[in-house]
């Protein structure tokens, strides 16, 4: 027997999908989802589908924008011939806000994992060997410092390497599988500047 309406039992499996939320969460906020009045209820389901229907990928770093070059990107006073190859957008997100890198960015959406299946062809890497092609002076990887992350990190490494570009790797001191995003600013900007050459 079923405990609950079949359309709340719905929202749960849902809501359990997203990353983060687990059994209990999902009940939780399913319940407190039903009871919200019906206008608030609307604006959120809104608010999903049209960022889903309007946030895109930047042609040039793809990082999660609604236009199709990010403001990053169309910035002219940025320089072009620095990109910092972060895993999400998240990380990309934690760097503009030290406001001290002047650099752009390249936005993988992911990490190298043998043990999820992931592999080079599931991230952005080739978009990022193309980048190359143009006007380069240096790489600089900020993946997370996690296995998936260093794993990566070598990756592009070799593979950059022999386009004689220099490639540096953002200093250690950023804790182990720490995500960047929850990293303060001031660690931050003292990994980016302790980066060294690969
Ligand atoms: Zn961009």
């Amino acid at each position: 027997m079923e405990y609950y309406s079949s359309h709340i039992s719905k929202l749960i499996e849902q809501l359990s999908r997203l990353p983060g939320i687990g059994a209990k969460s999902a009940q939780r906020l399913a319940f407190h989802i039903v009871n919200m009045p019906a206008e608030q209820v609307e604006q959120l389901a809104g608010a999903i589908t049209s960022a889903k229907a309007n946030v895109r990928y930047c042609k040039e770093c793809f990082t999660l924008t609604d236009q199709e070059l990010c403001p990053i990107c169309a910035n002219p006073k940025r320089n072009h011939r620095q990109i910092m190859v972060v895993e999400n957008t998240r990380d990309l997100a934690a760097y503009e806000k030290t406001g001290k890198y002047e650099g752009v960015y390249h936005v993988l959406h992911g990490a190298i994992s043998p043990m999820l299946g992931i592999g080079p062809n599931d991230i952005r890497l080739k978009e990022l060997m193309q980048r190359l092609q143009g006007e380069v002076d240096e790489v600089i990887i900020a993946t997370n410092s996690s296995l998936e992350g260093e794993t990566t990190a070598m990756y592009i490494s070799k593979l950059i390497k022999p386009t004689g570009i220099r490639v540096t790797r953002i200093a250690s001191g950023v804790p182990v599988g720490g995500d960047l995003e929850y990293i303060d600013e001031v660690t931050l900007l003292r990994a980016l500047e302790g980066r060294v050459d690969l």
